[in-house]
């Protein structure tokens, strides 16, 4: 271990074999600065807590509008398999081992997958809080769909996960029984801007589409009188 006095910039053990990233490096172990060993494991702890926290967040942000709205726009998949009355949603996030199902479950949590590794490179405190955020995830997709099973949610957690905006079971319920409420899997305030998103594309869609058939007819007309004239 080096002395502390060797690590001081200009003294001896400093300019001689030891560089200023050695002894950073020393510093952040905290192998003879007690201060600067509690400052690494502080870092490392919100370090584990703000990966756990980006995994949740911004994996939905991702999955809702990376996925979730453009498959409600355009997709079939989420449609047939996430929104199919036929089955028990339990027996269709927990149970199902259609292939369509699990491929429907793997695109929305792909975007979750993809951030947890991206944070992961960024060190094991990191990697830690991002896996027990995909961890998490996983376990509010079991806890959203149990309203089959007879699922109430106690009135104190209601409170506590609408103060923290996360959907609830019977929220989530709300979404698989009607298809335009109640987006974002795990956040409530990806909601609203999901369905201001699916309201004005359909709407431009449907402008468009106007716009087009009024194009035609008038073309149409066009040419039965170009016809008529010869
Ligand atoms: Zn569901
Ligand atoms: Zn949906």
């Amino acid at each position: 271990m080096l002395p502390r006095a060797r690590c001081v910039p200009g003294t001896q053990g400093y300019a001689n074999g030891r560089t200023k990233t050695d002894c950073n490096r020393l510093n952040r172990r905290g192998d003879w600065d007690s201060g600067a060993g509690n400052a690494f494991v502080g870092d490392n702890i919100m370090m584990f807590f703000v990966a756990l926290v980006i995994v949740l967040v911004v994996g939905d942000l991702a999955s809702t509008f990376l996925y979730h709205v453009p498959q409600h726009l355009w997709g079939k998949l989420h449609l047939r398999t996430h929104h199919d009355r036929s089955r028990s949603f339990w027996d269709h996030a927990v149970l199902s081992k259609d292939p369509q199902v699990l491929l429907d479950g793997l695109l929305g949590a792909l975007p979750y997958i993809a951030i947890a590794l991206g944070l992961a490179t960024l060190g094991p405190a990191a990697a830690a809080g991002a896996v027990l955020g995909l961890i998490a995830g996983q376990l509010h997709v079991w806890w959203r769909h149990t309203t089959d099973l007879g699922w109430k949610t106690p009135p104190w957690v209601v409170k506590a996960c609408r103060a923290l905006q996360i959907v609830l079971p019977e929220d989530h319920d709300g979404h698989h029984r009607n298809p335009d409420i109640e987006y974002g899997d795990i956040f409530r305030f990806y909601d609203a801007p999901s369905r201001a998103i699916i309201t004005y594309v359909r709407a431009f869609a449907r402008r468009r589409r106007n716009a087009l058939r009024r194009l035609q007819r008038i073309r149409a007309l066009r040419s039965l009188r170009n016809t008529q004239r010869a």
